[in-house]
């Protein structure tokens, strides 16, 4: 415990995948950070797997190549060389294939805990970075020039900005006045691991049923993630089915093109919740992350929409310091929400949309979709586009999300 406060250039709140990336990337350019995360890291390396995977989308992996990062997450990513979509049982309708682009994997899918570790690992070799875990917040204070923390254990931080990375239900996003709109999707995320008689041959697959989305996600070995958004009460009748019963209604679903399918380890429900902050920053604070705003899972996205968050953020505070200003004053604030907030404002309408346009069974709905997912096929630079726009690729992008360093 100590007596004076500890000061450093940014305090970041909530060390998950958001708060470390930042960490990471303003420790990596020289400055001082200081992270307090609830969790213990011990325990949370120790724990098993959770089931979580990331689509880590192409303009993601330049960041995290920025950051010395990617070295670390390599090794447990299996690379996506194509993407089908289709409405239920339907053959493939549109078929994104990394061959259009340049050759280049279109994402990676990475189990979260490898994320997470190699995030840890990079964080802790920098000797700007200090973590402060298993620790709670007893006090926030904003000052004209500072923010100070107070620990549950005494510690006393200090920093003039505080980066709030803790996620879709940030309780101080609340605490300092904050508002958040949370709109329940009624529809709960199936995760689990199936093992396969086939190799996928890094194709993810999408399917749109009307009672919710299910896609299969390469994983390394003849392995795949199912992320399923299923209607609340169905996901409950899944839960009451044993290990067989369940594989055979994702066979039914899926077909028969990765062979005999069986489920590995458990199955996990996550309640799936929009919610969407009123701004994002107020005196001396900006949400980064899901902390912004949390989005549905359907177009794998959330994270990577955060790393932009990280890499306008990180740009913003460096470009500050180098120039001897104050990062945490309200003109910097300004630019960060203005360049964050159209990005997730646009993925937000996408994903609610597209969930809702196959969520529904009316037949003019059912024609738009199927002349929409039609049309993208037989036109490559609307598909360009959209590939390009999946893998991270379009819109004013921070220097990070360039693969540049900061
Ligand atoms: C089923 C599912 C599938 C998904 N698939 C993908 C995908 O394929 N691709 C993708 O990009 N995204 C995906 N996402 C979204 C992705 O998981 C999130 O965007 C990402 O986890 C956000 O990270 P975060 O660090 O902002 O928040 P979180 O992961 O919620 O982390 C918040 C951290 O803050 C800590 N914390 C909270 N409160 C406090 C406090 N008061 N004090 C200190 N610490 C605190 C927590 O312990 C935690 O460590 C998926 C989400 C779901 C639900």
């Amino acid at each position: 415990m100590s007596a004076r406060p500890s000061t450093g250039d940014l305090l970041v709140l909530g060390g998950g995948l958001t708060g470390l990336a930042l960490a990471a990337a303003v420790g990596g350019a020289g400055w001082e950070v200081l992270v307090v995360e609830r969790d213990s890291y011990g325990r949370m390396l120790d724990a098993p797997y959770d089931g979580r995977v990331t689509a880590v989308a192409r303009g993601s992996k330049l960041l995290l190549e920025a950051l010395g990062v990617w070295p670390g997450i390599l090794p447990h990513a299996e690379p996506i060389r194509g993407i089908e979509v289709a409405e239920g049982g339907v053959p493939v309708e549109v078929r994104y294939d990394s061959l259009e682009i340049d050759g280049e994997p279109l994402g990676w899918i990475v189990e979260n805990r490898r994320i997470r570790e190699a995030l840890l690992a990079r964080v802790r070799r920098l000797a700007t970075v200090r973590l402060h875990d298993g620790e709670a917040v007893r006090d926030i204070r904003r000052e004209e020039f500072m923010v100070r923390l107070r620990l549950a254990s005494g510690r006393r931080l200090a920093a003039p900005l505080l980066a709030v990375c803790e996620g879709r239900l940030s309780a101080t996003r609340g605490r300092l006045g904050i508002g958040a709109r949370r709109w329940a999707y009624g529809q709960t995320g199936i995760v689990c691991t199936l093992v396969h008689e086939r190799p996928h041959r890094g194709i993810a697959v999408e399917r749109f049923f009307p009672d919710g989305p299910f896609a299969v996600l390469p994983m390394q070995g003849r392995r795949s993630s199912i992320v399923w958004a299923l209607e609340d009460e169905l996901a409950a009748q899944m839960r009451g089915l044993g290990d067989g019963a369940f594989a055979a209604e994702v066979a039914e679903r899926f077909g028969d093109r990765l062979g005999a399918l069986r489920l590995e380890g458990p199955r996990w429900y996550y309640p799936l919740v929009l919610v969407w902050s009123e701004r994002y920053t107020d005196w001396r604070v900006a949400l980064v992350g899901d902390a912004a705003r949390g989005i549905h899972p359907i177009s794998g996205q959330g994270w990577n929409l955060a790393l932009r968050d990280v890499a306008a953020v990180a740009e913003t505070v460096v470009e500050r310091l180098r120039l001897g200003l104050d990062p945490g004053e309200p003109a910097a604030l300004e630019s960060y929400e203005a360049w964050r907030r159209f990005d997730s404002l646009a993925l937000v309408a996408i994903t609610d949309g597209i969930n809702r346009l196959f969520a529904n069974d009316l037949l003019p709905l059912k024609l738009a979709r199927n002349i929409g997912l039609a049309l993208v096929e037989r036109l490559p630079p609307a598909k360009r586009f959209f590939m390009r726009h999946a893998m991270g690729m379009v819109g004013d992008l921070p220097r990070l999300m360039r693969g540049e360093p900061l």
